[in-house]
C-alpha cells in the first residue's frame, strides 16, 4: 500500500463516507472493543485498524476500500461460509468479535440506502460455546476482578479485599474468592482464564502488574459502573434459589459475580445456566501462591507446556467432566481431612477391585462429555449432534450402571465420596431419544437427517408426499425424453431458477411451444412447463412441511431434555466422580503409588518416595529413579540439605512437595508408605531466578519472595527454600540465610526443607531445636564424581564445585588455576567460605 493507512479513531466523525461505510462507522462506534465483521453479500469485511489486526493475526491479505481524508481505508475479508474457523482462531488469540449481518436481501429491501444490517452475535473467548472453539475438554474460564473493598479484619486492621469470580459458561462451573492482601495470594488467578475483565479504573493499576504479566492480551476493561451492590443478573440466573446459592458470600464476591453474569448475559443475550458457586477460602483450602504453583510445575511447566507437569503425570481420566473435575481439585487443594479421606476411600475401592476398574474405565470412555452439549441445549443453541451426544451419554451411563449394579462389592463396601453416586438414569428419555433420532447426527439441521422414518405418522406422510413428487419429476423427465425424442433432456434444479428442463442447443428444434424459456446458455437452453411448475410446487411444499414437522419433533426432544437438566447434571457429576477416582486408582496400580495416611499432626513421613514427573522421564530412557525416605516430625521439622550441585537436592525437596499436593487432592502418592500431616499453605522458592521483565534482579526477587513467606507462613505451613541467598556477596548471603533459618525455626516452627551451599549453616545443628542436617551421597571414583542420589542424615563435607565444573567440561587450564586458588584459600582458612 502506498498511502498511509487511515485509522478509525481519526475518522469516525468524518461525514464524507459512502452510505454503507457510514453505516459501518456507526456500528463500529457502538462496538468499539470488538473486531467488527461486516457482511457485504457473501463476504465478511473488516475495515480500518480491525483489518490490519486481523490480517496480521490470520495471515490474510490486506487490501483497501475507498479513502478517508485522502488516506486508504485498510480492508480484509473472507467468505461468510468460511468465517467460522477464522473466528475461532481469533478467539483463540484473545480477540472479541461482533458479527454484523444483513437483515434484508435486495429483494425484500425497502427504501433507498444500504441494506439493513444488525449485530446479531458477539463472540468472546471467555463466553464461547461452540464445539470447534472448545476442542479441549479443559475448562474455558472467564474471570472478573472486582475493585477492592476496604474492610477491617479480625485484628482491627484495615485491608483491601479483592473479589474474583471465575466461570466456565460452557459447563456452568462457577468459583468465587475474596482475597485479602495482595493479588499474588489469590488462588483463582492462576487458573488460566481465557478472558479477564477488570474495572476500567484499575487497568493500569500497579497492583494488577502480576495479572498483566501473566495474561497479556486477554485483559479487557469493564466500565466501573458495572460493579454494583445490587444483583439483578444473579437473581435472573438463579431465580428463587438466588438467596440460597449466594448466602455465604461476601459483598465483594457477589459484586464480582454480578459483573460477570451481567457481562455474559449482555454478550450472549441469554441468561447462562450456572452451578452453585464454590468458595475458595483460605479456611478450607491450602493456599499456594503464584510463585509456588509456577515453581512446582503443577498444571504448567516452566516452559509453558502442559506436559511434564504433576497434573499430566496423574491424569488418566477418560471423560471431559472427569478431566475438568480432576484439574479443579489440583487447582483448589482441599484442606479438609474428611473430604480428602472420602476421596481416598473412593480411590481405594477401585484399587482393591482392579477387574471391575478395568471394565468401568472402558464403559466410562463412551460417555465423552455431558455438560457442554447440555449447556448449548439450555442456551438455545443446540445442534442435532449435541442431542445425539446426550443420548449416547445416557446409553453409556446405563452400561456403567449395569456393570456396577451387578457387582456385589459395589453394593456392600463403603466407597467414600462414591457413596453419593445413585446411578439414576432416565430410561424413558433414553429410549425416546434412541427411538426417534438417527444414529449419526449432523452439526446443523438437515432435512431428513435428524428424525428417523417410521416414528411419526405425520412426518412419514409428508416425506411420502415429497418422495412422490420427486418420483413425479423423474417420470416427467422420462416422459419428455420419450415423447420429444431428446435422449439427453434433463430435469434439474438450482438455487437461481429452481426446477427447469435442460435441452442441448442441437435439439432446440424439437422443443414444443408450451416450453417456456427461462435461460439461454451457449450449449443448452433451460425451460419450464406448467406440469413441472406444479410438481416443483408440490415438492417444495411437502419438503417445507416435512422440515417444519421434523424441526418440531426435534424441538420437543430438546425441551424434554431441558426439563431433565437436573438429571443430566447429576449424571455428569456422578460420571466425573467415577472417572476421577477410578483414573487415580488406575495410575496408582500402574505406577505403584499408594494412598498416604492423612493426619492433622505436623509430620511428614515417607518411605520409598519418588518424583512422579522425573521418574516417568527416566523410565522412558530406561533408567530407574532412586527412591528416598523422609522422616520429619516434631523434633526434626527443619531439614537443612547440603550436597554438591547435581546431587539431587532440588528433586528430593520437590518430590516431597508434590506428595503434599497429591495428599491434598486425595490422590495416591509415589511412595511405598506415607503418613502426611496436612498443611494450611505450601511455599516453594528456588533461588537464582531472574525476573528481569518485572525489573527485579535475582537477589531482589529472592528477597521479595522470602519476605512473603516469612510474613505468611504459619506453624502448619510447609516451606521449601532451595538455595536462597546466593545472589549477593558470600558474607551477606550467608548472614541472611542464617537469619532466615533461625526465624523459620524459632518464630514460625513450620516444616521446612532448606537447601544451601553455605556449609557453615550446618553448624547450627544442635544449637537450634528442630534443625537436622541431611545430605545427598556422592562418591569419587577414578577422580570422577558419582551421584548416588540417596539422602541420608549428615552434612556435606565439601562442595565438589570443581568436580562438577569438570563434568561440565570447563577447560583444563581454568580448572588447574581454580584448584590452586582453592588450595590456597583453604590453607589460609580465609574469611570466605567455599563457594
Ligand atoms: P541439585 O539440586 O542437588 O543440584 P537436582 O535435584 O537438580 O540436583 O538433580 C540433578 C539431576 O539428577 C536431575 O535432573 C535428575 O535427572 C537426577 N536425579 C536427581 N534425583 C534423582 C534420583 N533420586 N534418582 C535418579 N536421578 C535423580
Ligand atoms: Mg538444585
Amino acid at each position: 500500500m502506498t498511502n498511509k493507512n487511515a485509522s478509525f479513531e481519526d475518522f469516525k466523525e468524518d461525514a464524507s463516507f459512502t452510505p454503507a461505510m457510514a453505516q459501518y462507522v456507526e456500528t463500529k462506534k457502538a462496538h468499539p472493543d470488538t473486531l467488527l465483521f461486516f457482511q457485504m453479500g457473501d463476504f465478511f469485511e473488516l475495515f480500518f485498524d480491525d483489518a490490519v489486526q486481523v490480517a496480521r493475526a490470520l495471515n490474510l491479505t490486506l487490501t483497501r476500500r475507498g479513502k478517508a481524508g485522502g488516506q486508504d481505508i485498510p480492508m480484509c475479508g473472507m467468505p461468510t461460509h468460511a468465517s467460522e474457523s477464522y473466528i475461532n482462531r481469533l478467539l483463540g488469540k484473545g480477540f472479541k468479535v461482533a458479527l454484523c449481518v444483513q437483515t434484508e436481501t435486495p429483494e425484500t429491501k425497502g427504501k433507498a440506502g444500504p441494506l439493513k444490517r444488525e449485530v446479531t452475535k458477539v463472540l468472546t473467548p471467555g463466553t464461547a460455546l461452540n464445539e470447534q472453539f472448545l476442542h479441549s475438554p479443559q475448562n474455558n474460564f472467564l474471570m472478573v476482578l472486582a475493585p477492592p473493598m476496604r474492610v477491617r479484619n479480625k485484628d482491627g486492621e484495615r485491608r483491601d479485599v479483592w473479589g474474583i469470580a471465575l466461570v466456565d459458561v460452557s459447563t456452568g462451573d462457577f468459583f468465587l474468592e475474596a482475597c485479602e492482601g495482595g493479588l499474588e495470594c489469590a488462588q483463582l488467578l492462576t487458573w488460566n482464564p481465557k478472558e479477564i475483565l477488570v474495572p476500567f479504573d484499575l487497568l493500569e493499576d500497579e497492583r494488577l502488574h502480576l495479572l498483566r504479566t501473566l495474561y497479556k492480551g486477554v485483559l479487557r476493561s469493564l466500565a466501573s459502573a458495572r460493579f454494583k451492590k445490587i444483583f439483578p443478573s444473579l437473581e435472573r440466573a438463579y431465580g428463587p434459589l438466588f438467596p440460597m446459592m449466594l448466602e455465604n458470600f461476601s459483598e465483594v464476591e457477589k459484586t464480582a459475580a454480578e459483573a460477570l453474569v451481567d457481562y455474559v448475559e449482555t454478550t450472549l443475550q441469554e441468561v447462562p445456566f450456572l452451578k452453585k458457586p464454590q468458595a475458595l477460602s483460605r479456611e478450607n483450602h491450602v493456599s499456594l501462591d503464584c510463585a509456588t504453583r509456577k515453581n512446582l510445575e503443577i498444571m504448567t511447566s516452566l516452559s509453558g507446556e502442559s506436559a511434564h507437569t504433576l497434573f499430566y503425570a496423574m491424569d488418566a481420566t477418560v471423560t471431559g467432566v472427569g478431566k475438568r473435575l480432576l484439574a479443579q481439585r489440583f487447582q483448589a487443594l482441599s484442606g479438609e481431612i474428611k473430604i480428602l479421606q472420602a476421596r481416598q476411600q473412593a480411590v481405594s475401592f477401585w484399587m482393591t477391585h482392579p477387574k471391575l476398574l478395568h471394565v468401568l474405565r472402558a464403559k466410562l470412555a463412551d460417555v465423552l462429555d455431558i455438560e457442554r452439549p447440555l449447556q448449548r441445549l439450555l442456551m438455545g443453541s443446540a445442534s442435532p449432534k449435541d442431542l445425539g451426544a446426550l443420548r449416547d451419554a445416557l446409553i453409556a451411563f446405563s452400561c456403567v450402571k449395569k456393570v456396577l449394579e451387578n457387582e456385589d462389592a459395589w453394593q456392600q463396601l463403603p466407597r467414600g465420596e462414591l457413596d453419593t453416586v445413585t446411578l439414576h438414569t432416565d430410561d424413558v428419555l433414553c429410549a425416546t431419544l434412541q427411538k426417534l433420532l438417527h444414529e449419526l447426527l449432523p452439526r446443523t439441521f438437515e432435512l431428513g437427517a435428524v428424525i428417523k422414518e417410521g416414528v411419526d405418522a405425520q412426518l412419514d406422510a409428508l416425506r411420502e408426499g415429497s418422495g412422490r413428487a420427486k418420483k413425479g419429476v423423474q417420470d416427467l423427465e422420462r416422459y419428455y425424453r420419450e415423447t420429444l425424442g431428446i435422449p439427453t433432456l434433463k430435469v434439474k434444479t438450482n438455487n437461481m431458477i429452481g426446477f427447469h428442463i435442460e435441452v442441448a442447443t442441437r435439439y432446440k428444434a424439437q422443443v414444443p411451444e408450451n416450453f417456456l424459456l427461462k435461460q439461454g446458455l451457449a450449449q443448452s437452453s433451460r425451460y419450464t412447463t406448467e406440469e413441472l411448475q406444479d410438481i416443483a410446487h408440490q415438492l417444495s411444499h411437502s419438503d417445507e412441511e416435512a422440515r417444519v414437522c421434523e424441526q418440531k419433533i426435534f424441538d420437543t426432544l430438546v425441551q424434554r431434555v431441558q426439563q431433565s437438566k437436573n438429571a443430566f447434571m447429576t449424571i455428569a457429576r456422578e460420571v466425573a466422580l467415577l472417572d476421577v477416582s477410578s483414573s487415580l486408582a488406575h495410575v496408582a496400580l500402574e505406577k505403584q503409588y499408594i494412598l498416604p495416611v492423612l493426619t492433622q499432626d505436623r509430620v511428614f513421613e515417607v518411605q520409598g518416595g519418588r518424583h512422579p514427573v522425573v521418574e516417568n522421564a527416566l523410565l522412558l530412557q530406561g533408567k530407574t529413579f532412586e527412591a528416598n525416605d523422609c522422616g520429619m516430625g516434631h523434633h526434626n521439622f527443619f531439614w537443612l540439605m547440603t550436597g554438591p550441585n547435581m546431587a539431587g537436592k532440588s528433586t528430593y525437596m520437590r518430590q516431597n512437595a508434590l506428595m503434599i499436593i497429591l495428599a491434598h487432592v486425595g490422590a495416591p502418592v509415589p511412595a511405598t508408605d506415607a503418613t502426611i500431616g496436612l498443611v494450611d499453605a505450601l511455599f516453594s522458592r528456588v533461588g537464582a531466578s531472574d525476573d528481569l521483565a518485572r525489573g527485579h534482579s535475582t537477589f531482589m526477587v529472592e528477597m521479595l519472595e522470602t519476605a512473603a513467606i516469612l510474613h505468611q507462613a504459619t506453624p502448619n505451613s510447609f516451606v521449601i527454600l532451595d538455595e536462597v541467598g546466593r545472589g549477593t556477596s558470600t558474607h551477606d548471603g550467608l548472614a541472611i540465610a542464617g537469619a532466615c533459618v533461625s526465624y523459620l525455626i524459632q518464630h514460625i516452627g513450620c516444616r521446612t526443607f532448606f537447601s544451601t551451599h553455605y556449609l557453615e549453616l550446618t553448624e547450627k545443628e544442635g544449637l537450634l531445636t528442630g534443625l537436622e542436617c541431611h545430605t545427598l551421597k556422592v562418591e569419587t571414583w577414578e577422580n570422577q564424581l558419582v551421584f548416588l542420589h540417596s539422602v541420608h542424615k549428615g552434612k556435606a563435607k565439601r562442595s565438589y564445585g570443581l568436580e562438577v565444573a569438570r563434568l561440565a567440561g570447563l577447560p583444563d587450564t581454568v580448572l588447574q588455576e581454580a584448584s590452586r586458588t582453592l588450595e590456597k584459600l583453604e590453607y589460609d582458612k580465609g574469611p570466605n567460605p567455599p563457594a
